[in-house]
């Protein structure tokens, strides 16, 4: 028997000097592979499975970032979402229709 570990990528932070910088990740980096932030800081991957001692804090460039490239990417699921069908409305069939009333004659 086998178990999927999966990783969620969109939350993967990378560390660098004590501040959690985003990243845009299609798969798990190896390390040492070349990673740049969204805030553009370059750096070469290394992973620690140990808890930090210090939790670091959130880069507010990336942060800016990511929640901007969020709301593109909603504004664009938004543009390819199909137009409900309008209402059919059901045809009567000739011999049901309602004979025609008569005016109501006013004055
Ligand atoms: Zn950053």
């Amino acid at each position: 028997m086998t178990g999927l570990v999966y990783v969620d990528l969109d939350a993967v932070r990378l560390v660098v000097d004590g501040v959690a910088h985003r990243l845009r990740l299609v798969r798990m980096p190896a390390a040492g592979e070349q990673l740049t932030t969204l805030c553009r800081v370059v750096v070469h991957a290394s992973f620690d499975l140990t808890p930090p001692r210090v939790v670091p804090e959130p880069c507010w460039a990336c942060a800016e970032m990511y929640a901007s490239d969020r709301a593109a990417r909603a504004a664009q699921r938004r543009l390819h979402v199909v137009p409900a069908e309008p209402p059919r409305i059901p045809l009567q069939p000739r011999g049901l229709r309602r004979p025609p009333q008569p005016k109501e004659i006013t004055g």
